[in-house]
């Protein structure tokens, strides 16, 4: 359902306020503790943050693809770090539920999802079935009224605080491809589950993610998202198309963070007896990173309002994640330079950014996949 647009503004000055105010300062604390403070996480509970795109009769916000990427943009400005915490509570995590689950799912989980009472974590990736996520090996066996879960999921974000996974799992061993696999809404507690230790990563520090294994874990029948069996890879697929705008708007939010950053740093810092923002070359770097930012939000903003009008926007969410997430990389590599040695050195911020946004061209989907996506629904078209 649309917001009135006065809610809408107080809404995104909210969000915007608590960027600015609580999360932007608390940057270096989390990177170094590698871990979210619990007040931060009250906070976010509070303002609604893990229900935005859950509707409302089940406690969530309900915003619309157009709201939420609105919101994305300003979650986008701070460590996304933040934004990983309720990101799959709003997306991943929730998205099937909502969109294939039965009435009973939805009943069972979505309002503790809207509230952050508990986490959703989605659980595809294995360590043979990344990219060609049709071929995972889990395996769910069916018994009376049960289902027998077996194998290792990994990557999996938000695992270490989740308290449901949706988990895909071959329920037909004679299909090998994509049609004999199934989603399970599984609670975290049920006997069967471990988890491995957090993952050493890269960058996102304060967000976790690590293998979850599944050793002859019964789970009852009603736990099949939708109660129908060989759908999971649809809902996975549609489940996804969400998250890749979601994402796009994220990139475009640090990317405009990281542009301010720059242009400050160039107006007060002086060489050659100028601010850097006098010189030409560094003039080009900040067009070039505006220039980029404004097209990737001008696509997402333009792909979020197409697919609330009910359009099929598979191949334009694919452009945008592609664009937004090669974009960020780009703007964060020209906020290093424009720096210098302090684009380098941890205290001021920008190399976290740096590292941070890598993982935006390889999850949801690498750049390759997205290009795969594009071309195929390209050629599929024309067919
Ligand atoms: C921090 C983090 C969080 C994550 N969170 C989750 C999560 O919550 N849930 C979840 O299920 N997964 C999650 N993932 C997994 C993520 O989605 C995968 O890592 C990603 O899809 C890529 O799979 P892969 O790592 O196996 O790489 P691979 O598929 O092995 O790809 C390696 C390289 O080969 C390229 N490639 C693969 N196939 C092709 C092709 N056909 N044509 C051209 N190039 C190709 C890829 O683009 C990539 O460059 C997460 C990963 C990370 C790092």
């Amino acid at each position: 359902m649309t917001l009135p647009s006065d809610t809408l503004e107080q809404l995104l000055d909210t969000v915007s306020r608590f960027v600015r105010e609580q999360l932007v300062p608390m940057e270096h604390q989390v990177a170094d503790d590698d871990a979210i403070p619990d007040t931060i996480v009250e906070a976010m509970r509070e303002m609604g943050l893990f229900g935005l795109s859950i509707p409302e009769a089940y406690g969530g916000l309900g915003l619309t693809m157009e709201e939420e990427v609105l919101v994305a943009f300003e979650l986008g400005q701070t460590s996304p770090a933040f934004r990983s915490l309720v990101g799959t509570n709003n997306g991943i995590g929730s998205q099937g539920i909502i969109i294939d689950g039965t009435e009973e799912q939805k009943q069972r989980y979505l309002p503790r999802m809207a509230s952050g009472e508990i986490i959703g974590s989605f659980a595809l990736t294995e360590a043979e079935a990344g990219s060609d996520a049709g071929s995972l090996r889990t395996s769910a066996r069916r018994e009376g009224d049960e289902y027998v879960l077996n194998g290792t999921k990994r990557f999996i974000t938000n695992a270490p605080r989740a308290g449901l996974f949706t988990v895909f799992a071959r329920t037909d061993p004679q299909q090998p491809g994509a049609r004999g696999v199934s989603a399970f809404l599984v609670d975290a507690d049920t006997p069967g589950i471990t988890l491995g230790p957090p993952d050493k990563k890269m960058g996102q520090k304060g967000a976790h993610t690590c293998d979850v294994i599944f050793d002859e874990c019964r789970v009852p029948a009603s736990a099949l998202l939708g109660g129908k069996e060989g759908q999971g890879f649809r809902t996975a697929m549609k489940v996804l198309d969400r998250g890749r705008l979601h994402i796009s708007a994220v990139c475009v939010g640090v990317a405009e963070r990281l542009i301010r950053d720059s242009l400050r740093y160039a107006m007060e810092r002086k060489q050659f007896g100028q601010p850097l923002a006098e010189f030409q070359l560094i003039q080009a770097m900040l067009a070039d990173s505006r220039t980029e930012a404004y097209a990737a939000r001008c696509m997402v903003m333009e792909t979020a309002r197409r697919k609330d009008a009910g359009l099929d926007v598979s191949t334009d969410a694919a452009c945008s994640k592609m664009f937004a997430s090669e974009m960020v990389g780009r703007v964060a590599d020209r906020a290093v330079q424009i720096h210098g040695g302090a684009g380098y050195i941890a205290d001021y911020g920008i190399e976290r950014f740096y590292r941070d946004v890598r993982l935006f061209r390889i999850y949801e989907g690498t750049t390759q996949i997205q290009q795969l996506v594009i071309a195929r629904n390209m050629i599929r078209e024309v067919g």
